[in-house]
């Protein structure tokens, strides 16, 4: 049988730098789950796609095909052919994705997705209900939490590399905004799989937290 491991958690936890040095260690496929939820949310945005009609809701997701690709070690995300990549890690894109992710037809849609690319290979996938609802038979599930203010410090640094104009507060407010939001909503909300481990990464740098996980293997 094919392995899956899951790690949720936090906004800016490091999820998917430890999830990507896991996958290129183990030879897993690397998914994020969370370019999918940015994906459809980027579609909604240019569409004028109301949370609130139903209607609208459910014909956008019957037109969205999300594909991701491979190339020298990076990963792509394509809605609809478009390599959308870099646009859905902007923060007017991030300001509305907990919103659109709470909606149930959202989730649905991108649940039976993403236990489709879980089949057949073996796989470490990112996001929030990946041990929880995604894959409840994971065979290791990761849970990560950090210090808020360390999470705000990394997350904006890193969005000041890429160019964006934006303060660490408005960095900070944003991730206690998903936080919420995703801990709160109704359907599948962010919390700790009973049986998954615990990874406080606020002290550690990549290669603990890559042995943590390893040695739980
Ligand atoms: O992982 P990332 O921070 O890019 O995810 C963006 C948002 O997508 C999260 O804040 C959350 O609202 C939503 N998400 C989700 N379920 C997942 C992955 C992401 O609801 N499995």
């Amino acid at each position: 049988k094919n392995k899956i491991i899951a790690i949720d958690g936090y906004s800016s936890c490091g999820k998917s730098t430890l999830a990507k040095a896991l996958a290129e260690r183990l030879h897993y496929v690397y998914i994020d789950s969370g370019a999918m939820y940015r994906a459809v949310t980027l579609y909604f945005l240019r569409n004028n796609i109301s949370i609130m009609d139903v209607e609208a809701v459910n014909r956008a997701l019957e037109n969205i095909h999300i594909d991701f690709h491979n190339d020298a070690g990076k990963t792509y995300i394509f809605l609809n052919s478009e390599d959308v990549s870099e646009e859905i890690r902007q923060m007017y894109v991030s300001d509305y994705v907990s919103e659109v992710s709470a909606v149930k037809a959202v989730r649905s849609a991108m649940v039976s997705q993403q236990q489709k690319l879980g089949q057949c290979r073996n796989i470490v996938m990112d996001g929030r209900d990946i041990g929880t609802t995604v894959f409840p038979d994971a065979d290791l599930k990761v849970f990560m939490t950090a210090d808020p203010k360390v999470r705000a410090e990394r997350r904006y640094l890193e969005l000041k590399n890429k160019g964006e104009t934006t303060t660490l507060e408005e960095v900070f407010e944003n991730l206690a905004h998903r936080d919420y939001i995703d801990t709160t909503r109704e359907e599948s909300p962010l919390i700790r799989a009973e049986d998954a481990i615990v990874l406080d990464n606020s002290d550690l740098n990549e290669a603990q937290q890559l042995q943590f996980v390893l040695d739980r293997l």
